[in-house]
C-alpha cells in the first residue's frame, strides 16, 4: 500500500497561514491532540461496553512522550485507531471540508480557538508547532492493517503501511525550530496541567520516583526503596462529574484546595447539575472576600467535557458572580466563537439565568436553615448579595428576602424587619420613612449620638459598594429616604411637624449669623441660624446627602455623567442652633467677645468633622489653652 495525494483544499499552503495567524495560542495544539486521543479511548470503551468490540481493552492510558534528540513529541493512545480509509476521510477531507469558508472567514477570526473549533482544525493545529506530522495507527476493526500518514505542512501527504502492532494511534510531531519550547519537559508539564488536569482518561507524562516498601532489615524495621512509577498528570474523576449525594463536605473542600492551593477555605458551595434544556455541571464556591472587595476575577474555570477551555467566563457567569471560584463544565457553550456571538447565544443566556437562580436559592436556603450562621457569614457574602441586587433585577427580587442590614449595635435586620422597627419613630411629616446610616462610626460619632438619643436607629454602610447600594435601595423601596447621619441636623434629617420656637430675637439672630460668617475661613460654607432643640449641638457642619453621594460616586469612577459632580467644590451647611445656651450667650455678648466665641464654636464643629487641620488646628489649640 502506497499512496500519495493532495489534501483536498482550494488554497495551496494553508498551514503557513494557520501558523502565522494563530501565533499567540500555539500551546493549544496539545489540548487538541490529547483530546482526540481521549475521544478515541472513550469510543473504544463504549464499543466494548456495547459488545461491538470483543477484544481486550488493556491499559487505556494516553501517553505524552518527548524525545529531545529526535526533536519529537508523541501522543499515543489505545483508542479505536484509524484505517487508511478513515485517515483519508477524517484527516484529509473532513478537516478541510470547510476550507473555502475557512479562507473567507479567517480574516475576521480573533483567536485560534475560534478557527480551530469552528472549522474542525483540531488535528491540524499540530502544524502550528511541527514541521512534519506523522500518524501511526491501527484500527480496532478485525483484520485492519496498520497505516502511516505523514505530511510536512504543505498540501502534499503520504499514506503508507504503518508499523503499529497494537490497537491505537501515535501522533508524532517533529517540532519546528521556532517551537523548541515544546521540547522542554516543564513546558509540556505546564500545558498538560492547565488543559488536561481533569480529563476522563489517565494521561501519562514521563515518570516520577516514589518510595515503596522493601521488606524489613535485621531489626525488623520496614525498609523502602525508590521506584519509578508512571506520572499521571490528571484526576480522571473530578467531583463535578459525580452525583452530589455521593460527596462529603471534605470532598468539596479538598477539591477546592486542589484548584486553589493558596486560598483560604471557601464559605460554602453550590453543585450545578442540569441536563435540560442545556447540559451543565460544575461546582461554584463562595470564597471569603471580606470588605476590601478583593476583586480577583477569572477564578472560575470553564471546561467542555473535562477539557479546560478558559478562565474567562465573563459572558457565561453573571457579572456579580465573577467573584465566585470553581468550575463549570458544559458541552453546550459555544466555546469557539466570538464574544459578540456568545452574548447573543440563547444557551448562554439560559445558563446565566440558571446560575443566578441557583445562587439565590442557596443563599435563601442558608438564611432559612440557620439565621445565626447566616449572620456570621454576612460579612463575606453581603457584598455578593448587594452587588447582585444592584446589577440583576431578578436577583433583587429574590434577595430582598435575605438581604441583611446591620446597625451601629451590630444587630441584623431584613428589609421587612427594619421597616417595622423604624416606622414608629422615623417617619417624617410627609409620611416618608427615613433610614439613617453611617459610613464611619468613629468619625461620625457625634451625629450618631444625636440620632440615637432621639431613639433613631443608624445603619452601618461602610463598604465601598454601599454607596451604589444605597441609591439603588432608595430607588426600590417605597416612600423611603436614606440619609447619611451627618448630612443634616437631626431635626432636618427627619422633619417632624412640631416646631420649636426660636428664642433669639430677629436682631440677635442676624448678629449671630454675621458673627459666624465673619469667622469662616473655608470656602463653600453657608451659615444659617435654626431653631433646634437646646440639647442639640450649638454648631453643626453638614454636607447635603445628594451632593455627597454624587461626589463619592464620581470619585469611585461611576459613569460619565458622574464626572461633573466630581468637579464641583465641596459645599457645607453650617447650622447654628439658636436655642442652645452657648448661642444665647454669644447673642448677648459684645462684638469682640462675640467674634471670639463664634470662632471657637466653629472650630469645635470643624474639629468633630475632622476638618480642622494644619495651622488652623494649631491656632485652635493655642487659643483653647489660653482660655483654660
Ligand atoms: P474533531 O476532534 O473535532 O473531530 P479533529 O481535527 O481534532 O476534529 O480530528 C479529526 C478526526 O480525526 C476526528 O474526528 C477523528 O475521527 C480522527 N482522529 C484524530 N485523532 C485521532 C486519534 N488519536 N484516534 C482516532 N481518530 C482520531
Ligand atoms: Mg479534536
Amino acid at each position: 500500500m502506497q499512496e500519495k495525494g493532495t489534501i483536498s483544499i482550494h488554497t495551496e499552503n494553508i498551514f503557513p497561514i494557520i501558523k502565522k495567524f494563530l501565533y499567540s495560542d500555539h500551546e493549544i495544539f496539545l489540548r487538541e491532540l490529547v483530546s482526540n486521543a481521549v475521544d478515541a479511548t472513550q469510543k473504544i470503551k463504549r464499543l466494548s461496553s456495547l459488545g461491538q468490540y470483543q477484544g481486550q481493552l488493556g491499559d487505556l492510558q494516553v501517553e505524552v512522550k518527548l524525545d529531545k534528540e529526535q526533536k519529537t513529541l508523541t501522543i499515543s493512545d489505545r483508542g479505536i485507531g484509524m484505517t487508511a480509509d478513515e485517515i483519508k476521510k477524517y484527516i484529509n477531507q473532513i478537516a478541510f471540508s470547510g476550507a473555502t469558508e475557512f479562507v473567507e472567514k479567517f480574516k475576521e477570526a480573533k483567536d485560534a480557538n475560534e478557527l480551530i473549533g469552528k472549522f474542525g482544525l483540531g488535528f491540524y493545529s499540530a502544524f502550528m508547532v511541527a514541521e512534519k506530522v506523522e500518524i501511526q495507527t491501527l484500527s480496532f476493526q478485525d483484520g485492519a492493517q496498520p497505516a502511516r500518514w505523514i505530511c510536512d505542512g504543505s498540501t502534499e501527504f503520504e499514506l503508507t503501511e504503518g508499523n503499529r502492532t497494537e490497537r491505537g494511534t501515535d501522533i508524532i510531531l517533529y517540532i519546528n525550530s521556532e517551537s523548541e519550547e515544546f521540547l522542554e519537559e516543564h513546558r509540556i508539564q505546564e500545558i498538560l496541567s492547565k488543559y488536561c488536569a481533569f480529563l476522563p482518561v489517565p494521561i501519562k507524562f514521563g515518570t516520577r520516583t516514589t518510595s515503596v516498601p522493601d521488606g524489613e532489615d535485621a531489626e525488623g524495621k520496614p525498609q523502602y526503596k525508590q521506584e519509578e512509577v508512571d506520572n499521571i498528570i490528571n484526576n480522571t474523576q473530578p467531583i463535578w462529574t459525580k452525583s452530589p449525594s455521593s460527596l462529603t463536605e471534605e470532598d468539596y473542600l479538598s477539591f477546592y484546595r486542589e484548584l486553589y492551593p493558596m486560598a483560604e477555605d471557601p464559605l460554602f458551595w453550590i453543585h450545578l447539575n442540569v441536563d435540560y434544556p442545556f447540559n451543565l455541571t460544575g461546582v461554584l464556591y463562595f470564597p471569603k472576600v471580606k470588605k476590601e472587595m478583593e476583586l480577583r476575577p477569572n477564578k472560575i474555570k470553564l471546561f467542555s467535557r473535562q477539557v479546560f477551555i478558559t478562565d474567562e467566563v465573563k459572558d457565561i457567569v453573571p457579572e456579580f458572580l465573577m467573584l465566585l471560584h470553581g468550575v463549570i463544565d458544559s458541552p453546550d457553550i459555544p466555546l469557539n466563537v466570538s464574544r459578540s456571538f456568545l452574548q447573543a447565544d440563547s444557551n448562554v443566556k439560559k445558563i446565566n439565568t440558571y446560575i443566578t437562580k441557583k445562587v439565590a436559592d442557596k443563599l435563601s436556603e442558608l438564611y432559612r436553615k440557620d439565621r445565626k450562621i447566616y449572620e456570621e457569614k454576612w460579612e463575606d457574602i453581603g457584598m455578593f448579595v448587594k452587588y447582585g441586587m444592584i446589577t440583576d433585577e431578578k436577583f433583587y427580587d429574590k434577595a430582598k428576602e435575605f438581604l441583611l442590614l446591620t446597625n451601629t449595635d451590630n444587630a441584623f435586620f431584613t428589609l421587612d424587619e427594619y421597616k417595622e422597627k423604624t416606622t414608629p419613630l422615623q417617619t417624617d411629616k410627609n409620611g416618608e420613612l427615613v433610614y439613617l446610616y453611617t459610613t464611619d462610626p468613629g468619625k461620625q460619632d457625634a451625629y450618631i449620638q444625636s440620632a440615637t438619643t432621639r431613639g433613631y436607629d443608624v445603619l452601618k454602610m461602610d463598604s465601598p459598594l454601599d454607596n451604589h447600594f444605597i441609591s439603588h435601595l432608595e430607588h426600590k423601596l417605597e416612600k423611603t429616604r436614606i440619609k447619611r447621619v451627618d448630612s443634616g441636623t437631626v431635626d432636618t434629617l427627619i422633619q417632624k411637624d412640631e416646631t420649636i420656637p426660636l428664642i433669639l430675637t430677629e436682631e440677635q439672630s442676624t448678629a449671630v449669623k454675621a458673627a459666624f460668617e465673619k469667622q469662616i475661613s473655608k470656602p463653600g460654607m453657608q451659615v444659617s441660624v435654626e431653631s433646634l432643640s437646646p440639647q442639640e449641638l450649638p454648631v453643626t457642619i453638614t454636607m447635603d446627602e445628594f451632593m455627597r453621594r454624587m461626589k463619592d460616586m464620581a470619585q469611585m469612577g461611576g459613569g460619565a455623567g458622574m464626572h461633573f459632580y466630581g468637579t464641583l467644590p465641596d459645599n457645607y451647611a453650617v447650622t447654628v442652633n439658636g436655642n442652645h445656651p452657648l448661642i444665647s450667650k454669644i447673642a448677648s455678648a459684645d462684638e469682640s467677645e462675640q467674634q471670639r466665641m463664634a470662632k471657637q464654636a466653629i472650630d469645635l464643629a470643624l474639629l468633630s468633622q475632622g476638618m480642622l487641620t494644619g495651622s488652623d488646628l494649631t491656632a485652635f489649640v493655642k487659643r483653647s489653652v489660653e482660655m483654660i
